[in-house]
């Protein structure tokens, strides 16, 4: 049976669970032994799940997907530790994890499709379009290599972003189920408040995710002031233009009681300008929100330069003097192509893949 064919217990919901363990005459208890062993204790080999029946551990192992993702690429930025995968999966696609070291914990970046067609200007991820949606579980396994390699360490993932390659909206439902998994206390068991989902703005999804009433964070890549900027930048604005999203995002704060993130990547000559600041500030002055500036990782197929660090002050400055809240992203992972999508971008224009083992 082609892999991608078969159940992969890591994206089960309860229902699959009870359908899946009903098919194999099991009792449901079988589904809180099991998703403790690939969880709580790391192992991803039937096997060796020494509390369920010889028989059902056979059955499992032939008729179950278990293979963890193959690390094709694995580089560790000497700097601040920040770990950037790329992941082959069942069927030999790649994505990319990243693991960035905080203080305040470990938070894992994940991919919520292979590829990206939305063709930000600045992103390496749509530079070869979009292969195809991650399934639930293909997301939980990344969080998962993240996790197997932390325990190593004594330590654990702490948050999660969905903020790699891909629009996570555009794969609503499976990112969803993905969310459910990461904040169900019997599954990842991460707190909702340390999980952020992040858009290009799909308007329609982030009505569609305030309905959901998760404390969950959304943040939203604005990237601009205004609709010509952002036309510029993020395609996806001629369809769903500044003030659509601006509402949508007003809803999503009604319905959660939450402050919304706005991404804003800080280019050089083109969005950092102090006018830019002001126009953005007397935007959003009645949205509870931040805004998180980002320090562009730089493409060098995109030509686009960061701004100077002057820049990205005078402009946090000018937003603070308007009473926004507005934070700067610490650069991590600039020796490893940092950038969402760099990392696969080099690694399919290869002529052979480049394995390089933990
Ligand atoms: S920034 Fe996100 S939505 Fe835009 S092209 Fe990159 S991965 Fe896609």
């Amino acid at each position: 049976m082609n892999p991608l064919e078969k159940p992969d217990p890591r994206g089960f919901d309860e229902t699959q669970w009870r359908r899946a363990l009903e098919q194999l005459q099991q009792p449901y208890y079988r589904a809180k032994q099991i998703r403790e062993w690939l969880v709580a204790k790391r192992v991803c080999d039937p096997q060796q799940m020494t509390n369920l029946p010889k028989q059902l551990r056979n059955t499992l192992a032939t008729q179950w997907w278990w293979a963890p993702a193959e690390i094709v690429t694995r580089r560790e930025d000497p700097l601040d530790g920040t770990v950037k995968w790329l992941l082959r999966l069942a069927d030999g696609e790649t994505v990319e994890t990243v693991l960035m070291r905080y203080k305040s914990g470990n938070t894992v970046c994940v991919s919520s499709q292979v590829g990206c067609h939305i063709g930000c200007r600045f992103c390496a991820s749509s530079l070869h379009g979009l292969v195809r949606n991650c399934s639930a579980a293909e997301m939980i396994e990344q969080v998962l290599t993240a996790d197997r390699e932390l325990a190593r360490q004594g330590e654990r993932v702490d948050r999660v972003v969905v903020m790699g390659s891909g629009e996570p909206f555009e794969n609503y439902t499976e990112t969803m189920r993905f969310v459910d998994l990461l904040i169900d206390p019997d599954g990842m068991g991460i707190g909702q408040r340390h999980v952020t989902v992040s858009t290009s703005g799909m308007v329609p999804r982030i009505y569609d995710f305030a309905e959901r009433h998760l404390q969950v964070r959304l943040a939203i890549s604005l990237h601009a002031p205004n609709d010509a900027i952002r036309t510029q930048l993020v395609p996806l604005n001629r369809k769903w233009p500044i003030d659509k999203v601006l509402e949508a995002a007003q809803a999503y704060v009604e319905e959660t009681h939450r402050r919304v993130s706005f991404e804003y990547a800080m280019i050089h000559g083109v969005n950092d300008a102090p006018e830019h600041a002001e126009e953005l500030a007397e935007r959003i002055k009645d949205l509870r929100c931040l805004v998180n500036l980002i320090p562009l990782n730089e493409v060098p197929e995109r030509g686009m330069v960061g701004s100077t660090p002057q820049a990205i002050h005078a402009f946090q400055e000018k937003l603070q003097e308007r009473g926004i809240v507005c934070t700067v992203r610490r650069s991590l992972g600039r020796t490893i192509d940092a950038a969402c999508g760099q990392l696969r971008a080099g690694f399919v224009s290869l002529p052979t893949p480049v394995h390089t083992a933990l």
